[in-house]
């Protein structure tokens, strides 16, 4: 058996499609070059152009995990000198936590406890705050914030704002302009359906302002933002993953990005169409296109169904730890989903459960 032949269900790494697939499978190319530095040059602007970022944006290329993008924002436009709110709903929201305290950035460290924060008010407790920082989508549990809301609030209160879209982008609408954001960070393996591996996080113009040096040499963005400006990285780039962005960012281009979201839209609403036949339930109130986060209402272990879907369904869905282990469970429709792939989970679900439809 081989990877391929598992159904995958989880937030990253996602189904990835076949025309992605076959790049990864030729040989990486020197970079060093003018060849390269187009392909990155072209990135560049097809991600600016998708995530709606403001005149004299710039996006900054990691090789690193998702986390590495958040860490590296973190130390580049945050300093000791800095009062951050942080929107800390769930694992990923800790992580900005961990994150600012690891780098001596003062926090408040707010719990929106399953709220959405269209309502803002809770916020103006924390006086003194020149950042905010949020998971659009906290993938833990599945609540995707409104961000228009957030985003209004930061430019009333003149905050800094940096936002993890990882588990959202080209899933569920974001707009860099309309919702005033200064730092978007994005990664290759969720609803971008690439290989896990390339991070980037798009600063406007405000955000490029406020870089300082950073402690990091690996992360420092001046030399990013520098080397960027003909096409290059200061450090060898994820080449393959670099070659499938840019694969993917032309689909996605000649597609529309209504119709990449309007996709996982109808995705999702095949999926939960099928919910009320199982002992299952919503758990966010506010979900994303990108994925339902469900808990079982009959007792049973989260643990236990993602156990067996992948026991006797060879069904990959992602398992909670913590505190939410035996409470959620998640699937995901990022990535290359059809009703057709959708349609083994419901069929598995109806089996597990005894459902006949
Ligand atoms: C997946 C994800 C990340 C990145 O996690 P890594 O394991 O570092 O790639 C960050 N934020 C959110 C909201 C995510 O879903």
């Amino acid at each position: 058996m081989t990877n391929s032949d598992s159904y995958i269900f989880t937030p990253g790494p996602v189904k990835i499609p076949s025309y992605i697939l076959a790049i990864g499978a030729e040989q990486a190319p020197y970079f060093r070059n003018e060849s390269f530095s187009n392909i990155l040059i072209d990135c560049e602007q097809l991600l600016l152009n998708l995530a709606a970022a403001p005149v004299g944006s710039r996006v900054v290329f990691l090789a690193a995990s998702g986390t590495g993008a958040m860490e590296a924002a973190v130390m580049n436009l945050l300093s000791t000198a800095d009062k951050a709110i942080v929107i800390n709903g769930g694992g990923f929201g800790q992580r900005f936590v961990d994150l600012c305290k690891r780098h001596e950035v003062a926090i408040h460290d707010h719990k929106p406890d399953g709220e959405n924060l269209a309502d803002t008010t809770a916020l103006n407790a924390y006086d003194q705050a020149t950042a905010l920082l949020v998971n659009a989508h906290e993938t833990t549990n599945g609540v995707l914030y409104d961000m228009a809301a957030i985003g209004n609030y930061c430019l009333k209160n003149k905050l800094l704002h940096i936002v993890d879209a990882i588990s959202m982008f080209v899933t569920d609408e974001i707009n860099m302009t309309d919702q005033h954001i200064d730092a978007l960070i994005i990664s290759s393996h969720k609803g971008l359906a690439l290989p896990p591996g390339l991070s980037m996080v798009i600063l406007s113009p405000r955000a490029i302002d406020k870089v300082a040096p950073a402690k990091s040499l690996y992360f420092n963005f001046q030399n990013y933002l520098e080397d960027g400006l003909r096409g290059q990285t200061p450090f060898t780039p994820t080449v393959t993953i670099l070659l499938q962005l840019h694969a993917r960012l032309k689909q996605i281009e000649r597609d529309t990005l209504k119709h990449e979201i309007d996709k996982a839209r109808h995705i999702a609403d095949y999926f939960r169409k099928h919910i009320n036949a199982w002992p299952l339930g919503l758990y966010s109130r506010f979900m994303p296109n990108a994925m339902t986060a469900l808990t079982p209402t009959n007792g049973e272990s989260a643990s236990n169904i993602v156990k067996h879907l992948a026991e006797r369904y060879n069904i990959v869905v992602a398992p909670n730890g913590g505190a939410l282990k035996d409470s959620v469970f998640r699937v995901s429709h990022m990535g290359d989903m059809t009703t057709a792939y959708v349609d083994v989970l419901i069929d598995a679900l109806d089996h597990y459960y005894g459902v006949t439809r």
